[in-house]
């Protein structure tokens, strides 16, 4: 078997190790003669399963006592509605778009009820390179009754983050902070009690497609309005320890050894040690190529995860995806709504891919 450099923004590469492991488990898990798969999510053995991945999360993200975590289905996407439900109850959210994903969460919650454009980065007519920055705080427009302020900490397509909290916009004390976090959550510690609520479809940097965690804080819980699905509610889903119907158990599961490895590499403060030197390998030979391959976004918000890059043409961007492809790699080519190149570092990645990738990129741009 031999396993290809995996750069796919999501579904994404997992780690070797973590693969491994549920192979070695998926016919009988702890000797007990069956697979996480085929077990109640009721029984003692699911419960110990979801009880170990919660207690890894918390520990590894610094999760403060009065923030309750829940496991649930419906993608980042099905967030985009619930956090207006769960919260709005008849006043209005602030949003702002730093990229394609903050942009369509702000849509969407306007099907929801009454949802601001509190600031936008996306610069007009040239929607390649849309969104290249963040906002400054002049330029946002930020209502003092807003029931939340949204954001997007790391845009997937246009590669642009929040790098620390001290980047996140300012907001008055009782303006909670509700962030998607999709595509960088578990990349380096984060200031967990700066949001409200945080939350991620888990197919970038956890685990398997299906699962969506979300964090939130509890004084934001029961608010949703009557006519809220229960299973949309955070506050029946507490209630009921994300198991109001049957959970995603086997990407649960492949979650919690996600947690355990992440541990075993020395945790998030180790994590984002690795996640810089692999960002900065990358960024290096986009910037020293002499213009072959361009970023256009600003220093201060490179994502570290998601790294968009231009050739000088189009032709040449779909001949790169083709030598790369024969060449052992998969997953480079850029988000069809944008185009070019897109190099997804994700906690799974190794060093040794990106060294793999870089001296591709060096070789592809000498013969021109
Ligand atoms: C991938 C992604 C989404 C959509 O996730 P689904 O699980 O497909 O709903 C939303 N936001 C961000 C930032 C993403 O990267």
């Amino acid at each position: 078997m031999s396993r290809i450099w995996n750069f796919s923004a999501g579904p994404a590469t997992l780690p070797e190790a973590v693969l491994q492991q549920a192979q070695a488990e998926l016919l009988d898990w702890h000797g007990v003669g069956a697979g996480i798969m085929e077990m109640s999510h009721r029984g003692k053995y699911f419960t110990e399963v979801i009880q170990t991945a919660e207690a890894d999360l918390r520990e590894l993200l610094a999760i403060p006592q009065n923030y309750k975590v829940l496991f649930l289905q419906g993608g980042a996407t099905l967030q985009f509605s619930a956090v207006p439900m769960n919260l709005l109850n008849g006043r209005s959210a602030d949003y702002v778009a730093t990229g394609a994903w903050s942009k369509k969460a702000h849509q969407e919650a306007g099907r929801i009820g009454k949802a601001r454009l509190a600031g936008s980065t996306e610069a007009q007519g040239q929607p390649a390179d849309g969104f290249i920055r963040l906002p400054r705080q002049d330029e946002l427009n930020l209502d003092p009754q807003a029931a939340y302020l949204h954001v997007c900490t790391n845009e997937t397509i246009h590669g642009v983050e929040f790098l620390d909290e001290a980047h996140l916009p300012q907001t008055p004390a009782n303006i909670p902070v509700v962030a998607d976090m999709s595509s960088h959550i578990l990349s380096r510690p984060m200031e967990v009690s700066r949001y409200g609520i945080i939350y991620a479809g888990a197919q970038k940097n956890v685990g398997p497609s299906g699962l969506t965690l979300v964090i939130v804080r509890e004084d934001l819980l029961g608010h949703a309005g009557a006519n809220v699905p229960r299973l949309l509610d955070y506050k029946v889903q507490v209630e009921n320890d994300s198991m109001l119907n049957t959970p995603t158990t086997f990407s649960i599961y492949l979650a919690g050894l996600v947690f355990k490895w992440l541990k075993a590499q020395g945790g998030l403060a180790r994590i984002a040690e690795i996640n810089q030197e692999k960002a900065a390998l990358l960024y290096a030979a986009i910037d020293n190529s002499q213009g072959f391959y361009q970023n256009p976004v600003a220093s201060e918000c490179r994502s570290l995860m998601n790294i968009p890059f231009r050739l000088p043409s189009v032709e040449q961007e779909a001949e790169f995806v083709r030598a790369s492809e024969a060449a052992g790699f998969m997953g480079l080519k850029g988000h069809k709504s944008v185009g070019g190149i897109r190099a997804s570092l994700y906690n799974a990645m190794p060093l040794a891919g990106v060294a793999a990738l870089v001296k591709f990129m060096r070789e592809f741009a000498a013969k021109g």
